[in-house]
């Protein structure tokens, strides 16, 4: 049946391999075993009014993942481009930079809706010559007064029965610029009393004085998004127009446009759920005002959704491409667990990124036994479980630091790391056990006095002793001072979008979603990292040097997971 391989899927380490093919990969597969298409056009449609999310990462691997499936497939990427008014270049460049980066490949397959914006018009004179559009002088508000209920059907526009010759008279004044924003529109003439509500007359153009980002100031007319979309489709010749479920009630409208205009070729739409996320929005509209309000950094805020702030922060396109492959489509609406995505960003990230030490709170210990001035590289493999990531070595010395957090003054007994008395193994290096704490003023512990045992270099007792604990730690003199920022989620409630007893998205902002440490010590080597580079700093998560403030010499770590989902365990306990 058809042709349903996953190639391409399938050279991509790490990726679940599907069990079976999804509904909509159903349908373009018996379109094809039925030479209803010799192969598929499907595209990605962003309208270029903000940047994309993991929302659009889905729709983008379903469209471009359609066509490298398919022999001979291919994917457009069309900016939907039809309001001027909220639309920026800047968005154009942001849009091309993030599906590339995804791992996906529109070839020579650019598009811009705007460019058929001469078609589009000459498809409106059709519908008006044939009776079945006119030029409508009822303001906006009085559409909607006169468009009806879902129960009460709409009332007809006194203006609806003008003669295809006064219309066309008035659309080509309507693109002069003769007529004022808001004074007239053009309309589809189909039903009143239809019962789906966008079948009402509904709106095809619109007057707005507005310079276009590609067309300037040509147009002062444009078209709607469910006139633009149908008639870009089929211009470029697409095959199955997937879409998001809240098209479905759009689905008459897109059909009745194109069975009402001479065209050639014929898409097919077909709708998916979208994908939410818990603790996050989605909608661009939230997203730009949580960016012009200061809320975030900026789009690429690495607390953002965004496919740009998904970057910064470190995911990885194949954990991204993994993840929308896990959610799958389905025909209903539904909240994907968050967890799920970043359990797929760990799982990618765990085969292949290097482990180094860092200490993220650091508490000083001095091994008393060890000679001051002395160094002892220790040698420490890159990866536990792959050898081929090879080795490196790390500086041993008289004073090391470790993790505030390992070390309790008084620890209950499920605690297996240090307090007084107590023995645990340093990471590559040695059996240690704490003597004494020492004080500051304030009575607050700066510093321990340790003892190591020479015998248990590497982590191993000669005499079988076992500790229960392994703790990591940087040497003090080696170590690079660096700031590394640990981010949480944005919002605290599982459904911020849910608008209730007044509140908003706004007010379930989590104070907590970014901490930034300054004095995080590193292992020497990673005081060069390159922006953008990725680490396990071993015991705490994965990590990625901030490709804005990063520089070789002065690193800036991200934190991109942690890694165990410290959100499960918070929920359990309480
Ligand atoms: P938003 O609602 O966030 O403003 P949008 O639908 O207006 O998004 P577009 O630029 O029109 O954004 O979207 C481009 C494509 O991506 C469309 O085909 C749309 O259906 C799809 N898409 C947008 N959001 C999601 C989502 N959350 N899940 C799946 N697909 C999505
Ligand atoms: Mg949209």
């Amino acid at each position: 049946m058809g042709n349903t391989n996953y190639n391409s899927a399938e050279s991509d380490p790490g990726e679940a391999k599907p069990e079976s093919l999804d509904f909509i990969r159903e349908i373009v597969a018996d379109d094809l075993a039925n030479g209803r298409h010799a192969s598929t056009v499907t595209r990605f449609p962003p309208e270029p009014n903000g940047y994309l999310h993991i929302g659009h990462a889905k729709s983008i691997c379903l469209n471009f993942g359609i066509a490298q499936e398919n022999k001979g497939g291919i994917c457009h990427l069309r900016f939907d481009d039809t309001n001027p008014a909220k639309e920026d270049i800047e968005y154009v460049d942001s849009i091309k930079e993030d599906v590339q980066w995804l791992g996906f490949d529109w070839g020579k397959n650019i598009f811009f809706a705007s460019d058929y914006f001469e078609k589009l018009y000459a498809f409106a004179v059709e519908l008006i010559e044939t009776g079945k559009a006119f030029v409508c002088e009822l303001t906006l508000e009085e559409i909607a007064e006169h468009r009806g209920t879902p129960t009460r059907p709409g009332t007809n526009s006194p203006f609806r029965d003008r003669s295809p010759e006064e219309n066309l008279a008035l659309f080509q004044r309507m693109r002069d610029g003769e007529f004022a924003d808001g004074t007239r529109v053009l309309r589809a003439r189909i039903d009143m009393a239809s019962p789906n509500l966008h079948m009402r007359d509904p709106v095809l153009y619109r007057i707005r004085k507005v310079p276009h980002h590609r067309t300037g100031s040509q147009w002062c007319l444009y078209p709607m998004y469910d006139f633009t979309h149908c008639l870009s489709d089929s211009i470029e010749g697409i095959t199955h127009s997937l879409c998001t479920l809240e098209f479905e009630v759009h689905r008459p409208l897109y059909d009745w446009v194109l069975d009402n205009v001479t065209i050639d070729r014929r898409p097919r739409q077909i709708e998916f759920a979208r994908l939410s996320l818990t603790y996050t929005v989605l909608s661009k509209r939230r997203l730009l005002t949580l960016v012009e309000e200061g809320r975030v950094s900026g789009w690429d805020d690495p607390r953002m959704p965004t496919l740009s702030g998904l970057r910064r922060r470190g995911y990885t396109p194949s954990g991204i491409r993994a993840f929308c492959k896990t959610i799958g489509m389905t025909k209903f609406n539904s909240l994907t667990d968050v967890a799920l995505l970043e359990h797929s960003i760990r799982h990618d990230l765990n085969d292949t990124t290097p482990r180094r030490l860092a200490v993220l709170r650091p508490l000083k210990v001095v091994i008393t036994n060890f000679d001051a001035g002395a160094v002892e590289e220790l040698e420490a493999p890159n990866h536990p479980k792959n050898p081929e990531a090879g080795s490196r070595t790390v500086p041993f010395t008289r004073e090391i630091y470790v993790e505030r957090d390992d070390f309790m003054e008084d620890p209950p007994s499920k605690f297996h790391r240090l307090g007084p008395g107590r023995e645990v193994r340093l990471r590559f290096a040695y059996f240690i056990t704490c003597n004494e704490v020492i004080r500051n003023a304030a009575g607050e512990v700066t510093e321990l006095h340790c003892t190591y045992d020479p015998e248990t270099r590497g982590g191993n007792a000669p005499d079988g002793r076992k500790v229960k604990g392994t703790i990591h730690w940087v040497s003090a003199a080696h170590a690079h001072e660096a700031e590394v920022r640990l981010y949480d989620r944005l919002f605290t409630v599982e459904d911020p979008n849910r608008e209730e007893d007044g509140k908003t998205y706004l007010d379930y902002l989590n104070p907590n979603s970014l901490e930034v440490l300054r004095d995080a010590r590193l292992e020497p080597g990673l005081a060069n990292a390159a922006p953008g580079e990725r680490f396990q700093f071993e015991r705490s998560g994965y990590f990625c040097a901030d490709t804005v403030d990063s520089q070789p010499g002065k690193p800036v770590f991200n934190r991109t997971v942690t890694l165990r989902d410290a959100w499960a365990k918070k929920q359990k306990k309480g």
